[in-house]
């Protein structure tokens, strides 16, 4: 995966995983990878003086602020309607 052009991504808008598979044109199923790269991507981005900045998974139903990336179901309210983490740059 070609970090610097998954850093403008994030850069011109926060992102979700999805988002971003999708942009880099590679299947949900890769998402994963996208997390990983997400990690090198702050890195880089640390020594260019940004951060990386994630808002975290949101229970759509009861608010609820995950801690965990991908979480699939909500431990308060066990709704699996759940927003996802966004990824954006901040200067
Ligand atoms: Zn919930």
């Amino acid at each position: 995966m070609h970090l610097g052009y998954l850093i403008s991504l994030i850069e011109s808008k926060p992102m979700t995983a999805r988002e971003i598979c999708r942009a880099l044109d590679i299947d949900a199923s890769r998402e994963r990878e996208v997390y990983e790269s997400l990690k090198k991507a702050s890195k880089v981005l640390k020594k260019k003086g940004k951060t990386l900045v994630m808002s975290p998974p949101v229970c759509r139903k009861c608010g609820f602020e995950f801690e965990k990336l991908n979480p699939s179901r909500c431990p308060k309210c066990k709704s699996e309607w759940i927003e996802p983490a966004v990824f954006y740059v901040e200067k």
